[in-house]
């Protein structure tokens, strides 16, 4: 029998596949990411189950579905007696260890279970010398959460005990909001980053979801997001640079030449003629930040690549780099996530295993974060419980797939209207060709948020001819056996996986 492999499993906050560059969109560079699909496998329809940190985290945590794991929102901490992939791993022989995000809850009962090791960030956790939770006890670290999230994460590799297999979860908090850059890479990416044909959607077509939505560049970045602070004397005139409330949005004034703008750090100050060149200077200091932090990140990949190689750990080691989430990048106006549309529901998702990945494949069939948990104990060779919902990628990874691959994500939303980002709850399918999505428009379990499912709708999405979605078809003549078709498909799905459908 051959030695069970290593995993080393990267994991971001919010990165979208658009910011890496083997996905090819062209807006940065990210040569240590794209290493590992270069040398393994890179998957173009990796899906989550809830386009959100906390459920998102359950879901691969688990092999389970929200529904199921009863993580179905950002207030609904893990009961840490669940069973876990850690946990299997490491009654099967594995050393285990997490660092960096976990955001699954806090306090004893929601702390991680399973790892021999853990050294995580408190709920969001900060970029600059965040407190950390170290096996139970509280540490603030100096540095940067990414630089000292891989320092440990090596640290740990370091000492552990190369007689056993490890099983390392290596969580960044980057590129989450409010996107804090090393010091040192402030100044990367001088030159303006193309914005999306889709930046001024006026969501006609579609759901009124999207219309209502508060995640529009133009509209709802605060100030903390962009890095910077008011003038004193109110957000409009004086000259003295003030943090008054970093949380608050930046105003988008009728006469937009009262405004004045200041970088925190540098204190450079920005004016304006028109509320157009004001949305513009929001997109590319929102796209620079996000970039910036990743840059870090991709720095840390390249470190922990090394270390493999130093070590003689490389081929026999499956590692992996993906995010809990896509995100929106300017992509209708928006940034954020929790919608079932591409750009939030896609996780970039690259693997390298030399034993058993040939290199620079392109994976197209369709695979979810809850599929994750599975493949890796495949991959380590032990039994895949029965508990667990999601289904294992290996044959997809070695390429020794024979049956029909089922190539069907389902994706389902539960904060109907939250405070925030008042994105309406959801539930839908997506195959290779189409998307079909349930606006049944109700909260789950959330004071403040049942508004009692009002103005259901339904949207169909053909995603190869209209890959932006930008056209719901729902309703068009030509595409009604299609819809029948898919809602057949989610009802099984439904069914198989013991998701309640809103009637
Ligand atoms: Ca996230």
């Amino acid at each position: 029998m051959s030695k069970q492999p290593n995993i080393l499993f990267i994991m971001a906050d919010d990165h979208a596949s658009k910011a890496i560059s083997c996905y090819g969109a062209g807006i940065n560079q990210t040569p240590n990411i794209d290493r590992i699909a270069n040398e393994g496998m890179r998957f173009d329809h990796c899906y989550v189950t809830n386009s959100i940190c906390t459920p998102s985290r359950a879901a691969i945590l688990t092999g389970t579905y929200n529904h199921v794991n009863g993580v179905s929102t950002l207030d609904t901490p893990i009961d840490n007696r669940l069973p876990n992939v850690a946990k299997h791993l490491r009654t099967g022989g594995y050393q285990t260890a997490i660092v960096g995000k976990w955001h699954l809850g806090e306090g004893k009962a929601s702390e991680p279970t399973g790892f021999d090791y853990w050294s995580v960030l408190p709920g969001q956790g900060d970029y600059f010398d965040p407190l950390m939770i170290e096996m139970g006890q509280e540490v603030e670290v100096p540095g940067y959460a990414t630089d000292i999230i891989t320092d440990k994460s090596i640290e740990w590799l370091d000492k552990r005990d190369p007689s056993k297999p490890f099983f390392l979860m290596c969580h960044h908090k980057a590129p989450h909001r409010e996107w804090e850059p090393h010091p040192k890479n402030r100044s990367l990416y001088q030159d303006d980053i193309d914005i999306p044909e889709t930046f001024d959607d006026d969501y006609k077509n579609r759901a009124k979801a999207a219309a209502e939505a508060k995640m529009r560049i133009k509209d709802d970045m605060t100030y903390a997001d962009l890095g910077l602070v008011q003038p004193e004397g109110g957000a409009e005139v004086g000259e003295r640079a003030t943090v008054h409330s970093p949380r608050r949005k930046i105003p988008n004034p009728r006469d937009v030449s009262k405004l004045r703008l200041i970088d925190k750090d540098t204190g450079e100050i920005f004016t304006f003629r028109t509320s157009e060149e004001l949305s513009r200077f929001k997109y590319q200091r929102y796209l620079k930040r996000y970039l910036r932090t990743i840059h870090s990140i991709d720095e840390s990949v390249g470190r922990v690549l090394d270390y493999l190689d130093e070590h003689g750990l490389a081929d026999n080691t499956l590692v992996i780099y993906t995010s809990d989430q896509g995100f929106f990048l300017g992509e209708h106006g928006w940034f954020d996530k929790r919608f079932m549309y591409e750009e939030s529901f896609q996780m970039p998702f690259v693997a390298r295993f030399p034993n058993e990945i040939e290199q620079g494949r392109v994976c197209k069939n369709v695979v979810c974060n809850v599929d994750f948990a599975a493949t890796f104990l495949d991959a380590a060779g032990l039994t895949i419980p029965s508990y667990m919902q999601g289904k294992s990628f290996r044959s997809l990874l070695n390429g020794t797939e024979t049956e029909h691959w089922p190539d069907i994500a389902y994706h389902r939303y539960w904060m109907h209207r939250d405070r925030d980002h008042n994105a309406y709850s959801h539930y839908g399918i997506r195959n290779q060709r189409y998307k079909l999505i349930y606006w049944y428009n109700e909260g789950y379990d959330l004071p403040g948020t049942n508004h009692g499912g009002e103005d259901r709708e339904w949207e169909l999405f053909d995603c190869e001819k209209d890959p932006l979605e930008l056209f719901n078809v729902y309703a068009n003549t030509e595409y009604q056996q299609v819809v029948a078709d898919m809602k057949s498909l989610l009802n099984k799905k439904m069914a198989e996986i013991g998701d309640e459908p809103e009637h």
